[in-house]
């Protein structure tokens, strides 16, 4: 698999390169922003994971995250960052990141997380080999919402967007549980497949992004809608009860 590691600290790139081809990675590094997306651009076959910091010299992590966004939707990236607000985090969210870790942060940590998004991507990308994943490849729900599985499409009343894998693989896991009261913890678990190193915060995130999509009033969401103090419940079909509720009587799984 090729990755690209975009750090300026030289020590850390080399180190993290090191470790990512004893990984069996393919790995190229970039020093600053401007050479990350013209290597980005130049590259074929493209880069399948992007390890990005932030803090980079000249043009910022941020900016270089929405191109690479921009490029390519199934590009999975993991953004590193001695900035903890959350803000920051919120920020990188938006620009398009997948995942986000807080420097300093420990080696195993991050091949976890890559290992993680390696496997999340081996599942989207060959449904068939992987007959608990299978699933249609395209889904309507709602007034007139369309999924695309397949080409990460989501058509909503006739205006195609397109979908990053995490969107894609949160918006099929909630299709795939449909009605059910999904608490926070269970979706990272299953989403992401990682749970403690993430707010909640990460995952409200990517609602409000699939809301802005999907939603007619995303401030009045019908079918994504939030569980006090839970999580989240998906409805494909909304009838004059479902509403963003404040209580529900559904069990918590
Ligand atoms: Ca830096």
């Amino acid at each position: 698999m090729r990755m690209m590691i975009v750090e300026d600290e030289d020590a850390l790139a080399k180190g993290l390169k090191f470790n990512f081809e004893q990984e069996g990675f393919e790995v190229a590094l970039a020093g600053d922003g401007t050479t990350a997306v013209r290597m980005f651009e130049e590259a074929s076959p493209p880069f399948e994971i992007v390890i990005l910091d932030l803090m980079l010299p000249g043009m910022s992590g941020y900016e270089v995250c929405r191109h690479l966004r921009q490029r390519d939707a199934r590009v999975s990236i993991i953004v590193l960052s001695a900035r903890t607000m959350s803000e920051d985090r919120a920020m990188a969210f938006d620009a398009g990141t997948d995942q986000y870790l807080s420097k300093p942060f420990a080696l195993p940590e991050l091949l976890s997380r890559v290992r993680n998004l390696t496997e999340r991507r081996r599942i989207m990308f060959s449904p068939s080999e992987d007959s608990k994943e299978a699933a249609p490849v395209t889904m309507e729900f709602g007034d007139g919402i369309v999924i695309n599985f397949d080409r990460f499409e989501l058509s909503v009343r006739g205006a195609t967007h397109a979908l990053t894998t995490t969107e894609m693989q949160l918006l099929r896991y909630f299709t795939q549980h449909p009605d059910k009261v999904l608490s926070r913890s269970q979706i990272m678990h299953d989403v992401w497949g990682d749970s403690a190193a993430f707010g909640s915060r990460t995952i409200d995130n990517f609602v409000m992004r699939l809301r802005k999509l999907i939603e007619t009033d995303p401030t009045a969401p019908r079918h994504l809608l939030s569980v006090r103090g839970t999580g989240y419940r998906f409805v494909a079909k909304p009838t004059d009860g479902d509403h963003n509720a404040t209580e529900d009587d559904s069990p918590p799984n």
